[in-house]
């Protein structure tokens, strides 16, 4: 225990020497800043979030790290070793270069991993730090620790895809936004969510990953939901992630986007039902047998009653013949 905490200092150390010479960088990248520019942030948000740039070049981190050799720098992802087909370590190199580097912290405020995004157009467009003791993509958002105050002053928080939306929101009046790290929404980060507050509302983009990070997310809140929780869902234009709509129409009309995302239920319903000919009795039946195992990973409550009545009007069913097909009644062993 004591050994993992000292290899958690030393990691969290490492992250926040790194943060401190990616964010000096950028004051003399030139292209970077640039580039920001065209993306219309400010250089007051961009220090907000702690963003750098990792400048070109194989071991720019030996500045940072006399030790750059020795140090376990491998296990915090910030340096790669090239090994040769026995194994034998050939040579070390920075895993980042030639990126906008935005920290990722945790609710403590450390750093705790990187995401990188190329200058314009190149493969991988954002690379982001391995999964390390003090990272796991699983369980962190990004901007949580930035957001925590504006999640209590809204009464909400805002859940996006990606660290350039967290980072635009913020700047144009929606600081109570945070992203996950490139993965699905899982059921820690919901479980970690409303423990910050009682309204989740989800703004993926509005591409089809967008639409089915949306419908991975719903999966994900099932279990989590209580009566006195509120979840929604913001679906945008197809061809909009939440920081190209503010930019394009503004936060007003974001704004206005917020106010009609669709409740939990209904985007259940919506879909369990959109394939299916309500008007077949077959089409009826293949709602239900979609509709079933998202009300049973739900815990009895009021809104799984408010959904299975929904359900039973669609499926010209009774309340009752439902939670008895779905054995609803009885608590589903996990
Ligand atoms: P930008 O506006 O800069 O193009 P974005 O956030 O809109 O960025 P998306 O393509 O919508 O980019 O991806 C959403 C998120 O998914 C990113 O912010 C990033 O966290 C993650 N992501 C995207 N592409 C990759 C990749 N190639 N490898 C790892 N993660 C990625
Ligand atoms: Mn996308
Ligand atoms: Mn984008
Ligand atoms: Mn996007």
């Amino acid at each position: 225990r004591a050994q993992n905490q000292a290899q958690a200092l030393a990691l969290s150390d490492a992250m926040t020497r790194a943060c401190d010479f990616y964010r000096g960088q950028l004051r003399s990248a030139p292209n970077a800043i640039e580039y920001l520019k065209r993306r219309g942030l400010t250089g007051e948000i961009c220090a907000r979030f702690g963003m750098g740039y990792a400048p070109g070049g194989w071991d720019n981190l030996r500045s940072v790290f006399p030790e750059y050799d020795a140090l376990a720098l491998v296990e915090s992802g910030l340096v790669i070793d090239k090994v040769d087909e026995e194994g034998n370590r050939q040579k070390r190199y920075d895993r980042f270069r030639e990126r906008i580097m935005f920290p990722i912290r945790n609710v403590k405020g450390q750093v705790i991993g990187f995401g990188g995004r190329v200058l314009d157009s190149g493969e991988p467009k954002y690379l982001n730090s391995p999964e390390t003791p003090l990272f796991q993509k699983g369980l962190e958002l990004y901007g949580l620790f930035e957001a925590r105050q504006s999640i209590r002053d809204a009464g909400y928080v805002l859940v996006t895809e990606g660290y350039m939306d967290v980072v635009a929101l913020a700047q144009l009046g929606f600081p109570q936004a945070v992203a996950t790290l490139g993965t699905a929404c899982t059921s820690t980060h919901v479980q970690k969510l409303l423990r910050q507050t009682d309204t989740v509302i989800f703004s993926f983009d509005g591409d089809k990953a967008g639409r089915k990070a949306a419908r991975r997310a719903l999966e994900a809140c099932l279990p989590q939901v209580t009566d006195d929780k509120i979840i929604k869902f913001l679906f945008l234009p197809q061809e909009h992630d939440p920081d190209s709509f503010v930019r394009e129409r503004g936060a007003d009309a974001f704004d206005q986007e917020i106010h009609e995302a669709m409740p939990l239920s209904q985007f259940l319903l919506r879909e369990v039902s959109a394939e299916h000919d309500l008007s077949e009795p077959e089409g009826r039946a293949h709602v239900q047998f979609d509709a079933k195992p998202l009300l049973q990973s739900m815990a009895p409550s009021a809104l799984r009653l408010q959904i299975v009545r929904g359900l039973a009007g669609l499926t010209n069913s009774t309340p009752a013949e439902i939670e008895g097909l779905f054995e609803l009644a009885k608590p589903v062993a996990v």
